[in-house]
């Protein structure tokens, strides 16, 4: 048997040596069009890549996914970031996780992947061929895996084989706010703020890092993912309110400054979870004794607290990891064997797919995941 893999990509490596492990007589073939494979390894994570996220239950697991959460639940359940781990020590790579649940190699560095994975391949004997652009009409194998990531020339093939594409966005982007009043704060990060995209359901809950020209921060980004089609409908000009402080209602805060704080001037409270640069410019100079502001002025501030509105315009590229929402549909897919419920023999495998993570190495989980499971089928 014949097996073609094209993309030379996370998923289109695990593919291509799962497929040789499980069957060593067959011939299997990847095609990378460039002249090196694995390049977003390489740049991933910062340079450390970030290789999956330490989320042991599957159940939870697909909670990171805007889409593609419900089709990966069974394949999860097959192979999952423990599956991971343990692919990577048995070849003599040790994962480290940090203390947000990321895992990156303990070397610190993308190279570590790639070589295990060059390694891996070459000891079970796949050929790998560079600079060879897969078309249709050069096939000639007995089962085609499409690994070719975002690459419009992958949906292109698949859309020849009577595939439906979902049409890409960019999904995992930081948010421009012009003329941005923060912006003397630029620097500060806070542990815990709830970002809302007003006139939809979609909020997140998280970290906040407030940059130069907007918002960025695991809160941001999670928001980016998840209002990734709302916000390309919207060309990112959308309204977005903060709240500052999600642990408490505003009445609860209301009555903290009235009751507990009433003799004091706004800018010596010190027990609210903001930092004084910060409190200060979004009390916007008012510096009165609590118990001597009108009952408006203390309203309008627990109001602004709570619905911090900002005019988001555009979009920022975050460095350390983007990806495509968008891609093969997912009803057209097996998720018990990655095949193509339109073409038999034809199987699919990473980003691909419609299926995009949030940041943190869920998608590189994806990859091993849908790798794995098209390979060994
Ligand atoms: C800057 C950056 C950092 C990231 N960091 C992380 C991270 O730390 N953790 C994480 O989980 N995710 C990260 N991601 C996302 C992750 O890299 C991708 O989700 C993952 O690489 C997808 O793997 P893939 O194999 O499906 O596709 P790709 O890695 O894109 O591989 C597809 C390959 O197919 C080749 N190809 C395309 N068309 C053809 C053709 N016709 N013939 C032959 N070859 C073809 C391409 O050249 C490419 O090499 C990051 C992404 C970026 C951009």
């Amino acid at each position: 048997m014949k097996i073609i893999v094209v993309g030379g990509g996370a998923a289109g490596f695990f593919a291509a040596i799962a497929a040789k492990t499980t069957y060593p007589q067959a011939s299997v073939i990847l095609h990378e069009r460039s002249n090196q494979v694995l390049s977003k390894v390489r740049i991933s994570g910062g340079g450390r890549c970030n290789v999956t996220h330490a989320c042991f239950d599957p159940k939870e697991l697909v909670k990171n996914y805007p889409r593609g959460s419900k089709e990966l639940l069974g394949p999860f359940h097959r192979f999952q970031p423990l599956d991971t781990i343990q692919w990577f020590l048995e070849k003599g790579v040790a994962l480290k996780t940090e203390a947000d649940g990321r895992m990156f190699p303990v070397t610190d560095s993308s190279e570590t992947i790639i070589q295990c994975l060059l390694k891996e391949a070459q000891r079970v004997g796949v050929e790998i061929r560079l600079q060879s652009k897969f078309t249709l009409e050069t096939f000639d194998g007995d089962r085609l895996i499409l690994a070719t990531g975002s690459a419009p020339s992958g949906w292109d093939i698949a859309k020849k084989l009577g595939h439906t594409i979902e049409p890409p966005v960019p999904s995992l982007f930081t948010f421009n706010i012009p003329h941005f009043p923060l912006e003397s704060v630029a620097g500060i990060s806070l542990n815990r703020v709830r970002l809302e995209l007003e006139g939809t359901k979609l909020f997140q809950e998280g970290p906040l890092l407030i940059t130069h020209w907007g918002l960025s921060g695991p809160a941001a980004l999670k928001l980016s993912a998840f209002g990734a089609r709302y916000l390309a409908e919207n060309n990112y000009e959308v309204t977005l309110s903060i709240d500052w402080l999600p642990q408490f209602s505003a009445e609860e805060l209301t009555s903290l400054l009235t009751q507990e704080h009433s003799h004091k001037k706004l800018s010596s409270i010190r027990s609210l979870p903001l930092p004084k640069r910060l409190w200060n410019l979004l009390c916007e100079g008012e510096d009165q004794q609590i118990n001597r502001m009108s009952k408006s002025t203390l309203r309008q501030l627990c109001e602004k607290l709570k619905r911090d509105r900002y005019q988001v315009k555009g979009k920022t590229t975050n460095k350390e990891e983007f990806v495509t929402c968008g891609g093969v549909t997912l009803s057209e897919v097996h998720f018990k064997t990655m095949e193509s419920k339109l073409h038999p023999g034809l199987y699919f495998c990473g980003e691909i797919l419609a299926i995009d993570g949030i940041t943190g190495g869920f998608n590189f989980q994806n990859a091993w995941t849908t790798g794995w499971i098209a390979g060994t089928a």
